[in-house]
């Protein structure tokens, strides 16, 4: 999805530098007296700026997160010593911490004030209360369940967590390892980091600084996330996975004084979505995106709005662009497009359509180029080649105009 991150760092980039930031930052002993001071300020504000952005705009499972973790983090802070309330509390942290967080990546965003995300709520709520009301109560009731050895203790020694916990982590990653490894799904990535992060936050006992910093590491590594997705999203197409609008804007201002703009439109796209239907007409949209995607001679394309695409090529001549324009033309026009099964015309067809084999379907787009040429700014470029465009479609369709 975002090319700037090179393929094999897909799944560990940001989140795999955070931690490693945080890991230095941890054994680093000059840090110690600044994190103690510093860490609560850290954790809290950057869970409190996923809290506002996720309210703001119902990303709920971030905003969760956040409440989850800024909760967590409090527990720890607050429940310390030698006691077995404190005991109660850390272990229920390591049992519920990653089952929470498994559980809200599992889910999709069904709003915050909503029936859903007040259960939710209402959920977290009463794991705070139960564990507060054992830790106070009965702890030594609560500890018989926390504390019990289910594993050999030469596989979890080395942790403070309890055998509980360290099952509780170890379903979490494999759940979300897998959908990472099986599906690519790089919207659970920040997930699995944050959990990791989680598991290392209670491997330092308080008043060590270091559980705040990876706490807020695993908070950070969610609200980037939401923020980064944000951009993919304003500055993406849905559809055609093409760059879109705001980003096609942004790449005029970086253009030197040698350009060409191209401007693409499918012809008569609106006759092949009245008699096809809207899901054909989408198919063609993509068809087309990924001949423009795969454009030559440096080309870059975007979708600039319904059929129409725009290609930028920088240090380009508008004469030179023409020769690799009319490629793609053709290209298009020789492709063999064969709507998928299954045709739901919007309208009703006049005549019932033969029930055959699916019928190729002939697709061509009309291309207008332009450069500079004395004009000033390339918005007044963009619109010469919208009238060049113009021309095309005036001129029979399916060609080139410069
Ligand atoms: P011309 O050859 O002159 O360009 O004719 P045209 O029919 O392609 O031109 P027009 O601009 O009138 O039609 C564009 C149509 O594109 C209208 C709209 O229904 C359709 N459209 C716009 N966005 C989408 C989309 O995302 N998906 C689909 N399936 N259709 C879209
Ligand atoms: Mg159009
Ligand atoms: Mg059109």
């Amino acid at each position: 999805m975002d090319p700037l991150i090179p393929r094999p760092m897909r799944w560990a980039l940001p989140e795999a530098a955070l931690l490693a930031a945080a890991a230095l930052l941890a054994r680093v002993d000059a840090a110690a007296a600044p994190l103690a001071q510093f860490g609560p300020f850290f954790a809290a504000s950057v869970a409190a700026a996923g809290l506002w952005i996720g309210a703001r705009y119902q990303r709920a499972r971030v905003a969760f997160a956040m409440i989850l973790i800024a909760g967590a983090a409090g527990a720890l802070a607050t429940a310390t010593g030698p006691g077995l309330a404190a005991r109660v509390v850390f272990q229920s942290i390591a049992l519920l911490l990653p089952l929470n967080l498994a559980a809200l990546a599992w889910s999709l965003d069904r709003g915050i004030l909503t029936p859903t995300g007040l259960t939710r709520l209402g959920a977290l709520a009463a794991q705070a209360i139960v564990v507060a009301a054992y830790a106070t109560t009965a702890p030594d009731t609560a500890l018989g369940l926390l504390d019990a050895r289910l594993l050999p203790s030469h596989l979890t020694d080395w942790t403070r967590v309890g055998d509980l916990g360290v099952v509780a982590f170890a379903l979490a990653a494999i759940s979300l390892g897998a959908s990472l490894a099986l599906a690519g799904g790089a919207a659970r990535r920040p997930w699995l980091w944050a959990l990791a992060a989680c598991f290392l936050a209670l491997q330092h006992a308080r008043p060590d600084p270091a559980p705040l910093l990876y706490l807020g590491t695993a908070a950070l590594m969610l609200v980037v996330t939401m923020v980064e997705q944000t951009f993919v999203m304003a500055y993406h197409d849905g559809l055609t996975g093409l760059p879109a609008r705001r980003a096609l804007h942004d790449a005029l201002l970086r253009l030197g004084d040698r350009y060409a703009i191209a401007m693409v439109d499918v012809d008569h796209f609106k006759r092949l979505n009245d008699t096809h239907g809207h899901d054909t007409g989408d198919q063609v949209l993509r068809m087309v995106a990924s001949h423009l995607a795969r454009m030559g001679g440096g080309g870059t394309a975007y979708r600039y709005g319904g059929e129409e695409f725009a290609l930028l090529f920088p240090n380009t001549d508008p004469a030179d662009a023409v020769g690799e324009l009319e490629r793609l033309r053709t290209a298009i026009a020789r492709t063999d497009f064969a709507p998928r099964a299954r045709l739901r015309p919007r309208r009703r067809p006049a005549k019932p359509r033969a029930r055959k084999s699916p019928k190729r379907l002939a697709v061509t787009v009309s291309i207008g180029v332009a450069g500079p040429n004395g004009r000033r700014g390339a918005e007044a470029v963009l619109k010469a080649a919208d009238a060049a465009l113009y021309r095309a479609k005036k001129g029979g369709r399916n060609r080139v105009e410069a």
